[in-house]
């Protein structure tokens, strides 16, 4: 405890920036506080809600047109005079980057106190500000403007030209009771690639009773590794063989 907040509530953290002592698990903080980081990702945040409808939407387009392809991505860059922030933020979408990780990249957070808790719902977590929350309204607007923008047929045309129709790989990988799951597409030529043992890092989501959790495909030397963002691991070293594979477009 740090002594009660201006409104008289327990306060559990103190702002970095103005120095108010603050309870968010009361929603009684001060204008400066984001939301918490708790075991990696980003909870308890309005803005990080608003965020990633975002970029959800930009992570399927971007992954729908294939700019993990440094070649479409320069296309596009010259059609639509894209920024190096945009560039940037367009190939964070296209590996598949989650929105945790984009905005702790993107934003300039400071960290309250350091939260330990080891009963049964174990696990470390920060609490999150930012001096100026119009950084995060600026990066909205950067992600709805790449949206709109590539929402034109004509973005399409220009990434899509000279190229034979996509083909892609899908694999998909099982845990636990085969209750968990997760699929990752992949051009035909990367998949060669990895199938003959090449390092491939991707993100992705996985699905368990109907939710949601970002998971990291690592694949090396013919082997696959799935990994949660809390450090939880899903499959380790599966041969790839042994994964479920089928064509998609
Ligand atoms: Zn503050």
């Amino acid at each position: 405890m740090k002594g009660l907040t201006p409104d008289g509530n327990e306060g559990t953290d103190e702002c970095p920036i103005c120095g108010r002592i603050n309870a968010p698990g009361e929603c009684d903080s001060c204008e400066h506080h984001f939301g918490s980081l708790w075991d990696g990702e980003i909870i308890n945040s309005d803005l990080f809600d608003e965020f990633e409808k975002l970029w959800d939407k930009l992570t399927e387009i971007a992954q729908n047109l294939g700019l993990e392809s440094s070649v479409k991505i320069k296309r596009l860059r010259k059609h639509l005079q894209l920024s190096k922030s945009c560039v940037s933020l367009l190939e964070s979408a296209a590996e598949g980057e989650s929105t945790t990780a984009v905005l702790l990249a993107k934003l300039d957070f400071e960290e309250g106190d350091r939260v330990c808790t080891g009963s049964m719902l174990s696990g470390e977590g920060v609490e999150l500000y930012l001096d100026d929350k119009s950084e995060c309204q600026a990066l909205n607007e950067l992600v709805r403007a790449l949206l709109q923008a590539l929402s034109q047929p004509e973005s399409f045309t220009v990434v899509t030209r000279g190229s034979s129709p996509r083909r892609k790989i899908a694999l998909t990988a099982t845990w636990g009771n085969d209750d968990a799951d997760s699929t990752v597409k992949l051009s035909p030529k990367t998949w060669r690639l990895i199938e003959a043992g090449a390092e491939h890092t991707r993100g992705t989501w996985s699905y368990y009773e109907g939710k949601r959790y970002h998971v990291t495909w690592h694949f090396q030397s013919g082997l696959v590794s799935i990994n949660g963002e809390d450090g939880m691991e899903c499959v380790k070293d599966l041969p790839v063989r042994e994964l479920f594979v089928s064509e998609s477009s």
